[in-house]
């Protein structure tokens, strides 16, 4: 695919087993976040400002694993991590573990404009957050009955043996719903040609309070720069934090590999090198896009001036 001279929007909404029943919610997420990010590269507005919006659009839907109806923790709670990245400046803005901001990614911006530092944890997240403006709200606020359940039939399924602690290594498996990964991303392009990149997630099934995926470590589950490609990832995070995959796949694109090319090795290398699950969306600096995955759905769309295109099946 190439999308030269004009904005370019990709985003994700995960990639797992994909239940049938759940696949045309997954689609039209992705097509929402599409539509109002590529409304405002249009418009000529910035990479990150698009990207902000869609990753914003995806947490505000509890389809996804972000924002509300985000997994729980192994004590029930939502804990989230997102992270936004400017390609062409190299600001950056992370938050992990916050439990009382409704759209980490907004939050993950104030921290991108208005910070020195790149990333903050927890109370110091949400207080930086509070003093700049955003309001905090109840943690309950966050938590869907749909994921009590599914933590109780979780926790069941460990306690019968049936399940590893993490929900997956060895235990990955794709046809119950032990193993979703259903983290949300997006990077663009815009009219005046520079990247961005935004990671958001509420983590893993039962994980332990306190942990923290790739989703928000830089170069690891995202990435930008103008000079290399934008990246987002999702899936099973810690072998994808032990390999750094993001910048991984973006060095790639530097060194002259063409980004659909890059996409599908990032993922061959996740699973040779780890046995990791995951899927990628990549897009260079002329408007190259490469996604790929190797779980048996991902859920992901892409717009520019050639239309939009929104897939839940193989990339
Ligand atoms: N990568 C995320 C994490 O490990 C999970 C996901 O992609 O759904 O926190």
């Amino acid at each position: 695919m190439s999308f030269k001279n004009s904005p370019v929007l990709v985003v994700h909404g995960g990639a797992w087993a994909i239940p049938e029943d759940m696949l045309e919610a997954h689609r039209r997420g992705v097509a929402a976040a599409l539509s109002a990010g590529y409304h405002l590269l249009e418009r000529g507005a910035s990479a990150v400002d698009a990207v902000e919006t869609a990753v914003s659009i995806l947490e505000d839907d509890e389809t996804f694993d972000a924002g509300r109806g985000s997994f729980l923790t192994s004590d029930g709670r939502v804990q989230m991590d997102a992270l936004l990245m400017d390609g062409g400046t190299l600001r950056a803005g992370g938050v992990a573990c916050v439990e009382r901001i409704r759209n980490p990614i907004r939050a993950a911006r104030l921290v991108l404009d208005k910070s020195p530092h790149v990333y903050f944890v927890a109370d110091g997240a949400e207080a930086f957050a509070q003093a700049n403006g955003m309001p905090l709200i109840d943690n309950q606020e966050l938590v869907l009955e749909r994921e009590r359940e599914r933590l109780r039939q979780a926790q069941d399924e460990l306690r019968q043996g049936v399940a590893d602690a993490t929900f997956s290594g060895r235990a990955e498996r794709f046809s119950g719903e032990l193993l979703s990964h259903d983290t949300v991303g997006a990077v663009a392009l815009d009219a005046h040609g520079n990247l961005a990149a935004g990671t958001s997630t509420g983590g893993t099934l039962n994980k332990a309070p306190g942990r923290v995926g790739d989703s928000s470590l830089i170069g690891c589950g995202c990435y930008a720069d103008n000079l290399s490609a934008a990246v987002s990832l999702t899936g099973w995070g810690e072998p994808i934090m032990k390999l750094v995959l993001g910048k991984w796949a973006v060095d790639r694109v530097q060194q002259g590999t063409p980004p659909a090319r890059a996409a599908e090795e990032a993922i061959a290398y996740l699973f040779h090198r780890l046995g990791g699950y995951g899927g990628i969306i990549l897009l260079g600096p002329a408007g190259r896009v490469g996604v790929a995955h190797n779980t048996p759905h991902m859920a992901w769309g892409v717009q520019s001036s050639r239309g939009v295109e929104v897939h839940t099946e193989q990339a």
